[in-house]
């Protein structure tokens, strides 16, 4: 399948502009576990974060097809998506249950930079991947909701202006059906934090500015409500199936990067008088990495095409990341057998790339969940959980 004439030119726009932040970059940020500001500033002025704003509000109005294009070539450049990739993946949450206020408000500001859009809280200590069980509350009190509870894996809370936040408003023992009394909140943290929010770093094996936040009788006005109360859940599941296309497609980018590295490192290194790539035990998990890499590309490719004509890509959007984080970590690993020595070796840029790709089949969503989705609402076997 080919790309467009306009895709064409989205992945030499973003390839200018990742030949800008180099392997020693990225380097630096890591060794410092700094938060690559530099880069999010640059995509952000490039207008690339703003891909899914519609024009009126300041964007570009672009597909899911063309942001995911955007998020492989930043990975396949060797550059680090996660530092911004929310912005991308949340926007659906305001986009399609924000009121005309709260775009009215916060897109254009969102799309010119003044505001960073990178938070978002759903997961907790406690309830791990079982989100209906999470227990951080939302309570009415007049015009405001007052917060209590914590958050884990808040990624760039430290770095955001905005977060989404899941809580509870109704007790799970007061609704009717399980999903329903959980809302969705749009908080300004420049508000609250310290009054209220409390952010602390988790310090992890790659650079991903990810954190903890704890809300104390957090006030926020009752105007931070996305849509209705108690439909948060539902809003989150519809925007998912976009985060895991975007995520697949950066998992794409990655598997490139590391079967380009790995090739040319395969022609370049000579031992016992001949390149290792000589060797088919060198050469064929090299083109093995490179067929599976194609096969997830494609059903990241056909996700994205469903989202965008209208339809329901459950099916194919978790497919699409279970292939695509699979394909990356296993061009990953072939990627430091091909370096040998060389590929723990910081300069070379695989070891770090190695670490960072490692996440995608844990988070978003685990590689256990998707097979549970799949065999449930796909093959109509009975649930597991
Ligand atoms: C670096 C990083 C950044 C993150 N960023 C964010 C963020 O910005 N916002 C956010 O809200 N969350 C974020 N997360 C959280 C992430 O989405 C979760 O870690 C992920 O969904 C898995 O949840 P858990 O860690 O609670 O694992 P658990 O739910 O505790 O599961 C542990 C293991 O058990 C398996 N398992 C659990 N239940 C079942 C079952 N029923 N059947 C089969 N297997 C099962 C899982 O597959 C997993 O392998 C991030 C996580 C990390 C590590």
């Amino acid at each position: 399948m080919n790309d467009s004439d306009e895709m064409n030119e989205i992945r030499r726009a973003v390839q200018a502009l990742c030949a800008d932040f180099p392997g020693e970059y990225w380097r630096h940020k890591d060794a410092a576990r700094a938060y690559p500001g530099e880069f999010v500033d640059a995509l952000t002025r490039s207008g690339f974060l703003a891909a899914l704003i519609p024009e009126e509000f300041g964007g570009s109005g672009l597909s899911l097809e063309a942001a995911a294009v955007i998020m492989e070539e930043i990975q396949a450049a060797g550059c680090n998506g996660a530092s911004a990739h929310a912005q991308m993946y949340i926007m659906n949450t305001l986009l399609r249950y924000g009121s005309a206020e709260q775009k009215a408000r916060y897109l254009p500001k969102i799309a010119s930079g003044e505001l960073r859009l990178q938070a978002f809280g759903v997961s907790e200590p406690t309830s791990g991947t079982d989100t209906l069980s999470l227990r951080t509350t939302a309570v009415r009190d007049g015009d405001s909701y007052v917060v209590n509870g914590q958050k884990i894996w808040t990624s760039r809370a430290e770095h955001s202006d905005l977060m989404l936040l899941l809580a509870r408003t109704t007790p799970r023992d007061q609704v009717a059906k399980k999903t329903d009394g959980l809302s969705i909140f749009l908080v300004d943290m420049r508000e609250v934090v310290g009054k209220g929010m409390a952010i602390k770093p988790i310090r992890t094996m790659m650079n991903h500015s990810t954190t903890e936040v704890f809300f104390d009788e957090m006030r926020i006005p009752a105007s931070s409500l996305i849509g209705e109360e108690g439909k948060g859940f539902r809003y989150v599941l519809s925007g998912m199936n976009a985060e895991r296309i975007l995520i697949g497609a950066e998992c794409i980018g990655d598997a490139k990067w590391f079967i380009r590295k790995a090739t040319d490192y395969a022609g370049d290194r000579e031992v016992f008088a001949r390149p290792i790539g000589q060797n088919q035990g060198v050469q064929f998990p090299i083109a093995r990495c490179y067929a599976q890499m194609r096969a997830a590309e494609l059903m990241v490719r056909h996700a994205a095409q469903v989202y965008d004509q209208g339809g329901n890509p459950g099916e194919e959007a978790n497919m699409a990341k279970l292939l695509a984080s699979e394909a990356s970590w296993a061009a990953a690993d072939m990627c430091v057998q091909t370096h040998g020595g060389f590929g723990f070796a910081e300069e070379y840029d695989v070891e770090r790339k190695f670490r960072e790709a490692r996440l995608y089949t844990v988070a978003p969503i685990s590689t256990n969940l998707i097979l549970s989705y799949i065999a449930e609402h796909v093959l109509g076997l009975p649930r597991s959980y």
